[in-house]
């Protein structure tokens, strides 16, 4: 049996800790063959971060990945030496040496191959292997550099490594008990769910429910892994990330609240409004490898419209450095930005099949006197960009408004 463990950073946040999860990891290792993927301790990451801005207002993004990637090579040799000093055998590796190929998209690398022959054999060996997360290195073998696969990207290395060794567990254990209906830090009476399907999961993830990566549930779902989240040191049951099943037709149509306080709002305005502008503008965003969402383009007066759309936070920098030299090509007046605003969504299989719930969510924004900025939907999901500062009593009043607090919940929306 083989068993793929993740520790996030908050359980690996001091060298206490550390032992404590070393002690965890022997547990397990005693009836399985255990693969353990780290992430850089506490927010040893956001430090670099800091610190490389501190240097290079944009930082070059290969040496970023470069620096970002000592964080979990870090956490992952003090877990080991841990390891030994408990007495079990054990090997860290980066991820290079753990087989992970990537794209060369530096900051947000997609995984494209797992060659898992240094692993097998390690574990063969009977050691633990414990993996530097959030990391892998580009394909060409002379030239090979240091990757890193986004914020939050540990977890993809776990269900990556657990669908290339065909693993019997993949387990996430961070620093809650499982995936609650919203966020338990901001939503007092959230609700831990025993299961949710990888789509459901995807789309909160997407849209800020930080508890997983996107990508990880994406390769979850593809290679069909089962992904439990857990809670790090307390011994309750968590969250199973599997396939949708009978049982959850029962449920509240709608599954879950995200939100998302990392949204940046970018404005272009008095663009002409005719063929290629808008194909001008986000294809050099695209090139920009940055993601592009909620996208509002005025009604145009006079041959002229604005155009406002989102990026992440983190991206705002550089996607203001990749737009000022096109603004004259385009022939638009003016870009401004703003960082006051949020996301908050509805996320649930049900809403696909059941109308009203769009009724239902700006009741609930409305009641609280919460102002609506702009609206996206998938077939599983409505999303509203509020003001920031509204945040958590939107998150609220959904919960409420849905029941979700409520194990079956009513069908609430029709
Ligand atoms: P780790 O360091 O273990 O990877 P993260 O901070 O990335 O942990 O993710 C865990 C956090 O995700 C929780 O502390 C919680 O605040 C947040 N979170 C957001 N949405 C949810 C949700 N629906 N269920 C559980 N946690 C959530
Ligand atoms: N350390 C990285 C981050 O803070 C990756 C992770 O924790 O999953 O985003
Ligand atoms: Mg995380």
């Amino acid at each position: 049996m083989i068993t793929v463990q993740k520790y996030g950073g908050s359980s690996v946040a001091s060298t206490e800790k550390i032992m404590t999860v070393a002690k965890r990891i022997k547990h397990a290792a005693e009836c399985s063959q255990v693969v353990v993927v780290v992430s850089a301790m506490g927010d040893a990451t956001d430090q670099l971060i800091a610190m490389a801005k501190a240097i290079s207002k944009i930082p070059n993004e290969r040496e970023l990945d470069k620096l970002l990637a000592t964080g979990e090579q870090a956490s992952s040799a003090l877990l080991t030496l841990a390891l030994h000093e408990l007495g079990t055998q054990a090997v860290s590796l980066t991820g290079g040496q753990a087989g992970i190929i990537t794209e060369s998209t530096p900051g947000k690398a997609r995984i494209l191959n797992v060659n898992p022959e240094r692993l097998s054999q390690e574990l063969n060996e009977g050691k633990v292997v414990v993996v530097a997360g959030f990391q892998g290195i580009t394909e060409n073998a002379t030239w090979a550099d240091i990757t890193t696969l986004g914020r939050g990207g540990s977890d993809t290395t776990a269900v990556a490594l657990a669908a290339a060794l065909h693993a019997d567990r993949c387990e996430i254990y961070t620093d809650v008990d499982g995936v609650f209906t919203a966020d338990p830090r901001i939503c007092l009476n959230a609700r831990k769910l025993d299961s949710i399907c990888y789509e459901e999961m995807l789309e909160l993830a997407g849209q800020g429910a930080r508890v997983m990566h996107s990508r990880a549930v994406e390769l979850g779902e593809i290679y069909g892994v089962n992904i439990l989240v857990a809670h790090s040191v307390r011994e309750v049951p968590g969250t199973l990330i599997c396939k949708e099943d009978d049982t959850m037709e029962a449920r509240n149509p709608v599954r879950g609240i995200a939100h998302d306080t990392d949204v940046a709002k970018i404005t272009v305005t008095s663009l002409p409004d005719r063929p290629g502008i808008a194909y001008q503008i986000f294809h050099a965003l695209a090139e920009a490898n940055i993601n592009v969402d909620v996208i509002v383009q005025n009604v145009s007066s006079q041959g002229v419209t604005d155009m406002s759309f989102t990026v992440n936070l983190a991206d705002l920098a550089k996607a203001q450095s990749v737009l000022d030299p096109i603004m004259q090509n385009v022939g638009a007046k003016n870009l401004t930005t703003s960082v006051d605003l949020a996301k908050v969504s509805i996320v649930g299989t049900g809403i696909r099949s059941h109308p009203g719930y769009a009724d239902t969510m700006f009741g609930a924004l409305a009641k609280n006197g919460i102002n609506i900025v702009s609206i996206t939907t998938s077939e599983i999901r409505i999303t509203c960009l509020i003001d920031k500062a509204d945040v958590q009593q939107a998150v609220q009043s959904l919960h409420d408004a849905f029941e979700l607090e409520k194990p079956d919940g009513p069908v609430k929306g029709e």
